[in-house]
């Protein structure tokens, strides 16, 4: 089974995606990690980006760390508008998840990557909220995390290739005032497990 959960920077994904693998008993694979290494390679199509034990290796270098900073955030963004990359990021995510229970995070899990999931999620909150989130998380600015974000998700949203929009059969989820565990207990609600 695959659960998709898709949706903007800061309206709780990673952290939900991780507790909803963990519950139901799934892997669990963060797609804007690998964008995130792209963003730091010469060559994002020809890189060698893996996934292995909660560490992101990119060319055999750990860059873990690295991939969090505002800068690789930026870089991630700016990369995963271009075609060619996505086209390579989708063919290594299908291939991760060819085999196995997956609960699969990102902008286009459920539009692109794996349009047959059986439940897919759009995790939304208030803009506010998804900067107040981040800027605890990263210890910046609220104002200046949320001009950022922003500017992000207005590239994200209106980007030609793969724009983040919620599938037509997902099932939107605000999040905002909601905690983990709730979110967490809808989904799997959801999954039915
Ligand atoms: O989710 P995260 O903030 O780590 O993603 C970093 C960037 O990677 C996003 O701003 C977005 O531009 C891009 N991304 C994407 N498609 C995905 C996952 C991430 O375009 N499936």
């Amino acid at each position: 089974m695959i659960v998709a959960i898709d949706g903007p920077a800061g309206a709780g994904k990673s952290t939900v995606a991780r507790a909803a693998a963990r519950a139901l008993g799934f892997q669990y694979l963060d797609t804007g990690a690998m964008y995130r290494a792209a963003g730091l390679a010469d060559d994002p199509v020809a890189a060698d980006i893996r996934l292995a034990d909660g560490r992101v290796l990119l060319d055999g270098r750990d860059v873990t760390a690295e991939i969090r900073t505002p800068e690789a955030s930026e870089r991630a963004s700016v990369v995963a508008a271009r075609p060619e990359v996505r086209a390579a990021m989708v063919a290594k995510q299908r291939a991760i998840m060819a085999t196995g229970d997956w609960v699969a995070e990102g902008r286009d899990i459920g539009t692109v990557v794996a349009p047959d999931a059986e439940l897919k999620v759009f995790l939304t909150a208030d803009p506010r909220e998804r900067a107040r989130r981040r800027a605890a998380e990263l210890g910046l600015d609220v104002e200046h995390v949320l001009r950022e974000q922003a500017l992000r998700d207005e590239r994200d949203r209106t980007r030609a290739a793969s724009p983040l929009v919620p599938a037509p059969d997902a099932i939107e989820l605000d999040t905002t005032g909601l905690t983990i565990d709730e979110v967490v207990d809808r989904i799997r609600e959801l999954a039915g497990c």
